[in-house]
């Protein structure tokens, strides 16, 4: 593959197989990145010393690196930002470790509002990388906590290994041999209370996190409306 030893920065072939995308589409979604208001604080220029790359935990486990980011990024290179948006962007854990840049840089930051534009599009990679969190989403807004032991399910987390399957044939025999009684259930964490939840679900609802939900996952953001519009109402709250 020649275009790929002239260009080391570019996955070729990832490239190509989004070759089937309007132009003026990812055009449109670049643009949106570069729009932002943060953008512009977080990128300066990049010397390429690959800084970032060695304290970046998820380049040390993924084909993955935050110079690449960068790299695509100050040369605007829209192809390459697009395949970046459709799978690298949901290699980054969000540690920041890459704010060492000398430059300035904020690699992870400008991964932040990459993710942000491919959730509030819709794009594919973001329904793909927050298929998992759906259960737990519905969790917080119904219950105030996250993941509860019933919910160490292989099919759930996949890329939790295969000690999950142990584990999740287990749960009940794992809990009890805890001893706090509070720790017994597998399916509750904590109790939170009534005024918490609505509290949360109303700081999403004006946050705009909701309808963020809403492009990933149209049904969850059906049934969460339903719930925490029934406890408003319950609570006599009027939005
Ligand atoms: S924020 Fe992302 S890119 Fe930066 S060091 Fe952490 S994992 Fe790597
Ligand atoms: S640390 Fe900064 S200047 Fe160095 S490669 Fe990374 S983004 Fe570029």
């Amino acid at each position: 593959m020649p275009a790929a030893t002239q260009d080391p920065l570019r996955k070729v072939d990832d490239v190509a197989g989004f070759a089937d995308v309007p132009r003026a589409e990812k055009e449109r979604l670049v643009a949106e990145v570069f729009a932002d208001p943060r953008f512009a604080d977080y990128l300066y220029g990049c010397y390429e010393c690959g800084i970032c790359v060695a304290v970046c935990p998820s380049a040390r486990f993924y084909d993955f690196s935050p110079r690449r980011i960068a790299q695509a990024a100050g040369r605007r290179d829209v192809d390459l930002l697009y395949q970046q948006m459709q799978e690298d962007i949901w290699e980054c854990s969000q540690c920041f470790s890459c704010l060492r840049c000398p430059r300035g840089n904020n690699p992870g930051g400008v991964i932040t509002i990459m993710r942000e534009v491919a959730v509030n599009n819709g794009m594919s990679s973001a329904r793909e990388a927050l298929e998992g969190y759906s259960r737990i989403i519905y969790k917080i807004m119904s219950t105030g906590t996250q993941v509860s032991p019933d919910m160490l399910q292989p099919d759930a987390f996949p890329d939790w290994g295969p000690e999950v399957q142990d584990v999740s044939e287990n749960l009940a025999l794992w809990r009890r041999a805890l001893p706090p009684e509070t720790h017994h259930t597998t399916s509750t964490g904590w109790s939170v209370a009534e005024r918490t939840l609505i509290e949360l679900y109303l700081i999403w609802l004006e946050t705009g996190a909701l309808d963020m939900i809403r492009q990933v996952d149209e049904g969850l953001h059906m049934i969460l409306e339903e719930v925490m519009e029934d406890r408003l109402e319950e609570e006599g709250i009027e939005r």
